[in-house]
């Protein structure tokens, strides 16, 4: 551990410093690949939550006054720092996240991308000036950031969203609370090291670890301004309830299916579709959780699935022959073993993988899962799994599988797989989703898309990605003047 210790563990970074939890109260950082205690945390409560809160208010007049092309500046030195250190942190990364080691630090080098991204979209941001029906008036409108922004993200790619915010907030003057998901701690206390080597002010970005209360504390304490939350759908509808009227962010879970039609290229459909059920293990919101085939083509995608899934090397992902490393934690592997079982009990057949596999240091070790014959009412086709698997559900028609697309109460990401432009079209205009991925895995990601949830369903409010980021940690403000001399 390279961050000051306080009571001999690594800290929650408050004000400037490095501190343990008011309370003293710890939580132990347990390796999903190995079992073993990586470090023992502080957990904090609603009293470090005030400290954070009201630190990042002390800061917010000296950030949001600090030249544009500062901070883009600032944004690139952060870029530079994750650039030169992240084989060292991907190391870290793999070991309390999961993911092999070659992913992890793709990831490091992709949420660099974002920092600049923030950087390069800061100095371009124009406004308007709008036309006024009074010759004797100017209307003119400014950015200005939010003030306080409470940051809560997940593990899955637990650099790479919480960047998703932190450059877009850093870069148009916002301070931020930051709370990463307990799961992935040690990686958060890295990044935060980034920003300090990077020179980011005192006291405009704040780490805390902790749960729900914690959580809960930043999002209604009337003393921060925004809220960023990337998260599950049941906890991004209880931060809605607890925002009240705050600008609110948020990117929730998804069901994405897959539609693959009869004229589709089944080569480069079957190579998409198991990146988009296996990548990151299948812990991805985009990922592919529903292998919607015209019956047409089933067999030849079944078969081809198969033999895309027996290939992929399960293990320790330091190890430089993985492809697949652990589960994050028991939640989600229960989450597996559940919806399996209910797709079992309903008909369905597991064709290969189904089950935790056995000689590994944790029960987190899924063998990854391709099952057939998924009925429509099945858990897999209603709710995000989000671990590795491929359920397969044969349709007869194009208007048979968009149905049972859009039959799930989630609609954040799907992909469609078709030789005809003509129902690309019309599948990108029908499917109940907030990004459509033709000819594409459900799982391809770029951090420029606008991304987002489609409006109504469970998915989430908001967009982020590029410009939209940009505009979504920000504040529009009109000006009136009155030109008469
Ligand atoms: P989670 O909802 O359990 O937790 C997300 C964060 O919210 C964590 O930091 C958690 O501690 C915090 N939290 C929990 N209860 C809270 C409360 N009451 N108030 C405030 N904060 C609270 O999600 P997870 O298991 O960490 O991550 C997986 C989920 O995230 C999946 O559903 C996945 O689809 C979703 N996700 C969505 C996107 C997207 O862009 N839409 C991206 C990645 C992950």
């Amino acid at each position: 551990m390279t961050s000051e210790m306080k009571a001999g563990r690594p800290s929650m970074y408050i004000g400037g410093e490095w501190i343990d939890s008011a309370s003293g109260e710890t939580f132990d950082r347990i390796s999903p690949v190995t079992g073993e205690v990586l470090a023992s945390l502080p957990r904090a409560n609603r009293e470090d939550a005030q400290a954070a809160i009201d630190a990042a208010n002390r800061a917010r007049s000296h950030m949001a006054s600090m030249p544009v092309f500062e901070r883009a500046a600032l944004c690139h030195a952060i870029a530079d720092v994750l650039e030169s250190k992240h084989k060292s942190m991907g190391e870290e990364l793999s070991l309390e996240q999961g993911k092999p080691y070659r992913e992890a630090c793709d990831e490091i080098l992709f949420a660099a991308e974002l920092y600049r991204d923030a950087a390069e979209n800061i100095k371009r941001l124009e406004t308007s000036i709008v036309p006024s029906v009074d010759p004797n008036k100017r209307i003119l409108t400014i950015r200005q950031p939010h003030g306080v922004v409470a940051i809560i993200t997940p593990w899955n790619f637990p650099m790479g969203i919480p960047s998703e915010y932190l450059s877009a907030a850093l870069a148009t003057g916002n301070t931020v609370v930051w709370k990463p998901a307990p799961t992935s701690s040690i990686i958060a206390i890295r990044l935060v090291e980034c920003f300090l080597e990077a020179g980011v002010p005192e006291g405009s970005v704040n780490l805390l670890f902790g749960e729900a209360e914690v959580g809960d504390e930043m999002v209604a304490n009337p003393d921060t301004h925004a809220v960023g939350l990337t998260g599950s759908s049941a906890v991004g509808n209880a931060v809605a309830k607890r925002a009240g009227a705050k600008p609110l962010l948020l990117e929730l879970g998804g069901n994405g299916p897959t539609i693959i039609l009869d004229d589709a290229d089944l080569e480069r459909a079957i190579e998409g579709t198991a990146f988009g059920c296996y990548h990151n293990a299948g812990q991805i919101c985009q990922s592919s959780e529903r292998i919607l085939t015209h019956s047409k083509v089933h067999d030849a995608v079944l078969e081809g699935l198969v033999e895309k899934t027996r290939s992929i090397r399960l293990g320790h992902p330091l190890d430089e022959t993985t492809t697949m490393g652990p589960l994050n934690n028991e939640g989600v592997a229960k989450k597996m073993d559940e919806h399996l079982a209910d797709a079992l009990q309903k008909g369905a057949t597991v064709v290969t993988g189904g089950r935790r596999a056995e000689g590994f240091p944790t029960a987190l070790y899924y063998e990854p899962t391709v099952v057939d014959g998924v009925p429509p009412e099945s858990l897999f086709n209603h709710e995000e799994t989000f671990g590795p698997v491929a359920p397969v559900i044969s349709t007869e028609d194009l208007d048979e599988a968009i149905a049972v697309a859009n039959s799930c109460g989630l609609g954040l990401c799907c992909s469609v797989y078709t030789s005809n432009v003509s129902k690309a079209f019309y599948c990108a205009e029908q499917l109940e989703c907030g990004v459509v991925n033709v000819n594409e895995s459900a799982a391809y990601w770029d951090g420029r898309i606008p991304f987002g949830g489609y409006s109504g369903k469970g998915s989430g409010v908001g967009r982020l990605g590029g410009k939209e980021t940009i505009l979504s940690m920000t504040q529009l403000k009109s000006m009136v003047m009155d030109v008469r001399m």
